[in-house]
């Protein structure tokens, strides 16, 4: 029979197809498998609706058979079949394809044909650079036609259903395909695949093996509806008498048999009723899915129904996988259309700062093909992606109102990282994070949503406190929350390197504003007599006040009298934009300019030292000291003490210990 020459563009993409370099050849056995239970559905939706009884799923299988010797795969289905002007449409053009006509619909045709041909002439003229190549694999309808990658002849047996003639459609790849009459005893298809010789890089004979066809079934066709059978062998221990066992020197020995084998688990957990899950099914399914040891915290399943449909389950693990907050973590759910697998992680549906989240969707309205880039813009996917964000903000607060510790070990495990997101989204993600955030609080020693916070601001309190440092214990005791907590506010202590960035990038929450307890203006009201004075004391000190900064020679903005200060002699704060605990932070990063935070020296005058300090000021400037002369004998060794003190409570060290030293020595003398 005469050779038929296929469509000159479905040519173009079968050399591709040929000439593949693409990586995942092994999706190929998917799209097999997928268009023989496409083919099963329309038999079985065509039953139903022509017979009245005795129409049953269970009649129908895919069944994998193997010949490692003639190197054939067989994928046989009793599906609906084909005629032979079927064979001739469905398998002679690429147009034909379900995904290519998809792409239609989604009007990229323009731009697709530009890329296909780009690519095609790419091949041509190079062999295929494969970038191209697996662009184009993944943006058409690659299909049936993936099989040329793994195969050097493909013969489809197929008869129609009603019809009692079958046909045989064979080719060898581009060169065309032949249509010939042959046998087939029911309705139904064989797609026979003769695979490729072994070259160095590819090992076609391993989709011989049992083995690999198990795996690769589990991994993308597991939740096909219809049985995939197959015929494996096996071994066991040969049958023997109690006899022929007890006697001496017996060993047992083993024969070869064949079974049949579903690979499959057909009904995926997502797609069975909640009611009929029961907590320990979801559990295992999670470990054994994700490869997990802890049982999730949480487990999301959803199903819906509407513009888009699709099911979606989704965990929130236990603990953190040991490598989440590192680069080696790749987020992102598992992808389904119509249970088949096609994405093992598609980032798109979680945002970073869920990116602890594991699970997976499954969607109908998703073309199996979709390629990457497509999906990134896939509107259907998008819709998804965020009702899912929701669904999982919602959760995790309905976790924070009704299990709280629960919620509270949660955040030790994946706290870092909504901080994280509201400060790398520059707080554009603050309307989904900001309920979700706990702080150490001062007064009621645990954790406190900024809710709590606010709900038990004083009356007189006009701003939300924070500290930061190392341990919430040197916080309690760190000298600029003093007049705070004397007032009785409540402050934050912020132990995470992220917090006060975190915290700037929010600005306010509910109108109320955020302050660092160093911050050089506290915010408090002040009567106007506690104004004047607190004016007047910096008044009458001024000339000491301005020996003492020139004395430590532009490391501090300014030495003021301290308000805040209650029983500790010195501290810092912070005059400009950049808080200390900030310059402490970005310059302990590897890379970046190293940064200086301006600070501002505050001296208690309540404090003992402060009368000392005078004292050793006035006897300076009997002595004719002047701050020109930078001589400042022992007030300027005062001064650097006081200095040191203050890096010393911020957790910083000590600029230049030897001196340090020695001032202290000289002191003591
Ligand atoms: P797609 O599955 O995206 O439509 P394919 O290239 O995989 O594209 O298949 C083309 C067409 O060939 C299918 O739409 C279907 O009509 C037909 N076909 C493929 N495999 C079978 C099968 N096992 N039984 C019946 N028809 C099939």
């Amino acid at each position: 029979m005469a050779k038929k020459q296929f469509k000159a563009e479905s040519k173009r993409l079968l050399d591709l197809m040929i000439n593949s370099i693409y990586t995942h050849k092994e999706i190929f056995l998917r799209e097999i498998i997928s268009n023989s239970s496409d083919a099963i559905d329309k038999l079985y939706y065509k039953r139903l609706s022509e017979e009245s009884e005795g129409v049953n799923r269970d009649d129908y299988r895919i069944r994998i058979a193997v010949d490692e010797n003639a190197k054939t795969l067989t994928i046989s289905d009793n599906g609906i079949g084909m005629s032979k002007d079927e064979m001739e449409t469905n398998l002679g053009t690429i147009a034909q394809s379900g995904s290519f006509k998809f792409k239609k619909e989604n009007g990229q045709n323009g731009q697709d044909n530009a890329s296909k041909d780009a690519a095609a002439e790419d091949v041509e003229t190079d062999g295929g650079e494969g970038k191209m190549d697996i662009d184009i694999i993944g943006q058409f309808g690659v299909g049936f036609y993936s099989a040329f990658m793994v195969s050097k002849n493909i013969r489809v047996v197929s008869r129609a259903y009603g019809s009692d003639e079958a046909y045989v459609w064979e080719s060898k790849g581009a060169d065309g395909y032949t249509i010939e009459p042959g046998e087939r005893e029911e309705a139904g298809t064989d797609v026979i695949l003769t695979l490729k010789d072994d070259t160095e890089e590819e090992n076609y004979s391993a989709y011989l093996k049992a083995y690999q066809i198990r795996e690769l079934v589990k991994k993308y066709s597991d939740y096909i509806r219809y049985p995939i059978i197959m015929n494996v062998e096996k071994s066991r221990e040969k049958a023997a008498t109690e006899e022929e066992k007890a006697a001496e020197g017996y060993k047992p020995e083993y024969e070869q048999y064949f079974e049949d084998e579903t690979l499959n688990s057909m009904v995926p957990i997502w797609k069975r009723s909640k009611s009929d899950i029961s907590d320990e099914d979801y559990n295992d399914f999670y470990k054994k899915k994700f490869y997990d040891f802890t049982d999730p915290a949480r487990v999301i399943h959803t199903n819906v129904e509407g513009v888009t449909t699709y099911n979606a389950l989704l965990f929130i693990p236990g603990k953190a996988p040991y490598n989440y907050y590192t680069k080696e973590y790749e987020k992102g759910l598992q992808l389904y259309s119509s249970g088949v697998m096609i994405m093992e992680k598609c980032a798109d549906l979680l945002p970073d700062y869920f990116s602890f989240v594991k699970g997976l969707v499954d969607s109908q309205d998703l073309s199996l093909n979709i390629s990457r880039e497509m999906l990134q813009h896939d509107r259907q996917l998008k819709a998804i992606a965020s009702r899912l964000e929701k669904k999982i903000k919602a959760e995790l607060l309905h976790m924070l109102e009704n299990d709280r510790e629960k919620y509270e070990e949660f955040f030790k495990n994946f706290g870092l990282q909504l901080k994280f997101g509201l400060y790398s989204g520059y707080g554009m993600n603050k309307d989904v994070l900001q309920d979700l955030i706990l702080l150490y609080s001062s007064s009621e020693k645990k954790l406190a949503t900024f809710k709590e916070y606010i709900s038990r601001m004083k009356e007189d309190q006009k701003y939300i406190y924070y500290a930061c440092g190392e341990t919430v214990e040197k916080l309690d005791r760190q000298p600029q929350t003093e007049l705070l907590k004397d007032k009785g506010y409540e402050i934050f202590y912020c132990t995470d390197e992220v917090d006060e960035f975190a915290l700037r990038m929010l600005a306010s929450i509910d109108g109320k504003e955020f302050k660092s307890v160093s911050d050089e203006d506290l915010g408090i009201e002040e009567s106007e007599e506690e104004k004047k004075a607190a004016e007047k004391k910096n008044e009458d000190s001024k000339e000491m006040l301005e020996a003492l900064k020139a004395a430590l020679d532009g490391k501090v903005s300014e030495v003021k009298v301290s308000s805040r200060l209650k029983t500790h002699p010195v501290c810092f704060a912070s005059g400009g934009g950049l808080s200390i605990e900030m310059e402490k932070v970005l310059n302990a990063m590897p890379a970046g300019e190293k940064v200086k935070a301006e600070k501002v020296l505050e001296i208690n005058p309540e404090h003992p030292v402060f009368e000392a300090l005078s004292d050793t000021f006035a006897e300076w400037k009997a002595n004719g000291g002047t701050t020109d002369s930078k001589d400042f004998g022992k007030l300027g060794d005062y001064a650097g003490l006081l200095y040191n003190q203050a890096l010393l409570i911020e957790g910083m060290p000590v600029e230049d210990p030897v001196e340090f030293s020695n001032q202290i020595c000289k002191l003591m003398k």
